[in-house]
């Protein structure tokens, strides 16, 4: 049997994939940036990334949120959005090759709990290891916490929210690390986006292109 699924025509603004229109019930929405416990490969300049990326979104972002987020950062694992590095994500957490970041949400009556992002710092490439640039570091930090405010993967090349890479729905638990019991993961697997910006357009351009070759 032959089943034809309608083609969905171009998407409107208020069709924009989105995990949640109005994730968070409160404003300012904290964010806690784990610049301590990081990784060896870790670079200084990666968390003046992330305080870039929350500007960018404080600023109107990619233009499709529905509300404008405002961030506080506080020092405290109890925060809204929590930020971490781990050396790569295949290694510290089994995730796919070319997978450099990944947003976590906790969901309870169609609001966020809290979100945890993982960055990655670098990966192998050719079996040399090729830390991730200050602009891959932004790049990837604007799209985990596009996620972290509840906008979903966009089709558009050039949107923020496009997962450069192939997406994958992540079908099982992934992540099992400091934060404690990762159980509820499970309930919200599908929900944990996996971002597949490899390195950044540039680095990954010439993969690219051979793949697809
Ligand atoms: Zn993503």
């Amino acid at each position: 049997m032959v089943v034809t699924l309608p083609i969905v025509s171009t998407a409107s603004e208020s069709d924009y994939p989105r995990i949640l229109d109005y994730p968070w019930d409160h404003s300012p929405i904290t964010v806690y940036i784990d610049d301590k416990n990081v990784p060896p490969h870790y670079s200084p300049a990666y968390s003046a990334q992330v305080h870039k990326a929350l500007d960018y979104w404080e600023a109107g972002g990619n233009g499709k949120l529905k509300y404008i987020p405002v961030f506080k950062l506080v020092d405290s694992e109890n925060a809204d959005i929590r930020i971490r590095w781990v050396e790569s994500l295949q290694e510290d957490q089994g995730a796919p090759e070319g997978v450099a970041g990944a947003a976590i949400p906790y969901i309870a009556d169609e609001r966020f709990v809290r979100v945890d992002i993982i960055l990655g710092v670098g990966s192998y490439q050719w079996m040399r290891w090729v830390p991730y640039s200050d602009s891959a570091m932004l790049a990837i930090s604007k799209h985990e916490l596009g996620h972290a405010l509840g906008l979903d993967h966009s089709t558009d090349r050039q949107d923020i929210m496009y997962p450069s890479n192939e997406q994958i729905n992540n079908t099982h638990p992934l992540f099992a690390g400091k934060y404690g019991s990762f159980l509820l993961i499970a309930a919200y697997a599908a929900l944990a986006t996996i971002v597949f910006l490899s390195v950044s357009w540039l680095l990954n351009r010439r993969k690219r292109k051979k793949i697809q070759d």
